[in-house]
Formats: C-alpha cells, structure tokens, sequence
C-alpha cells in the first residue's frame, strides 16, 4: 500500500531563488515557488501505513530550511565560494560575481540547485527522518519537487 500527499493540495512548498550556471535563461538568478510531494509505500501497521501529520511535519520542515533564501550548491564545480567575514559571501562564476548576505543563504550539499538535486536532497533528508521516526515499515519512497506549477523532478528511494 501507500500513502500520497500532493505538495500544492497539502501546502507543502517553499520559496526561494537560484541559478543555474552557463545556462542561457535559468544562468540569471530568479525564484520559484516549489511544491513538494510524496508517496510512502509500505506495510499498513494498525490504522495506518504512516500518520500523514507525521510526513507533513517532516517535509514542512525541509522545506522550512529552504523558504524564502537563495539557495547554494556549495558542490558545484562551476562556483568558486569565498567565505568572506562571517557576514557576507561572495559567489564567483564565469563572469559573474555576487555578494550575499550568509543568513539569506542556504547551502545545498548537492551539485546544483536544479529540480533533480533538489529532489535528492529532500528524498535523503526525508529517508534520514522517517528512520529516526522509527518507520522502519516504510520501504520505498518516491518525491516529486515542482518548479512552479506543471514542471518537476522526481526520484525514489529504497528504504
Ligand atoms: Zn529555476
């Protein structure tokens, strides 16, 4: 069995702003509202497969890191980061430059903020999650994360 939530229905989405290097439109920084969904398949134990509260709050949460910053892929090979003085920092790329403020940041472990590694990043936070939540029943997850309505990203994951 499963359980499904869709992240525009459920309100599970963020917004924030990002660039993809060298590309010729999404190069210019610009943002999106995300949606992010998910299907948790696995045994039905008692009432449920998982409480739905549960995976609201854990993706809610996810999506907390991300609202409303720019977001880094601090493995982009295509960037050069310079942690300046604790309070700025300064993104080098091709012939670009920016300077941020570091609190309106939030590093991604990925080597892009494309709709795919953003993807990986919620399904691996979310597998890390659902197992310190003792889900152990669930055994397959899948997450879609939209770049605004119509487009997205998906991947799944076994548990
Ligand atoms: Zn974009």
């Amino acid at each position: 069995m499963f359980i499904e939530i869709d992240g525009w229905m459920a309100k599970l989405r963020f917004s924030a702003c990002h660039f993809i290097p060298n590309h010729p439109k999404c190069g210019c920084l610009h943002g999106h509202t995300y949606a992010v969904s998910v299907r948790l398949e696995g045994e039905q134990i008692g009432e449920f497969i998982i409480d739905f509260e549960l995976v609201k709050g854990i993706v809610n949460g996810i999506c907390d890191r991300l609202d409303h910053k720019v977001l880094i892929a601090e493995k982009d090979p295509r960037l050069r980061i310079v942690k300046k003085d604790g309070v700025s920092i300064e993104i080098i790329e091709s012939k670009k430059r920016y300077v941020l403020p570091l609190e309106d940041i939030m590093f991604l472990p990925t080597k892009s903020a494309s709709a795919e590694d953003l993807c990986r990043y919620f399904t691996t936070e979310m597998a890390r999650a659902l197992k310190s939540n003792g889900a152990d029943n669930i055994k397959k997850l899948h997450v879609r994360v939209d770049e605004g309505i119509g487009q997205g990203a998906g991947c799944e994951y076994e548990l």
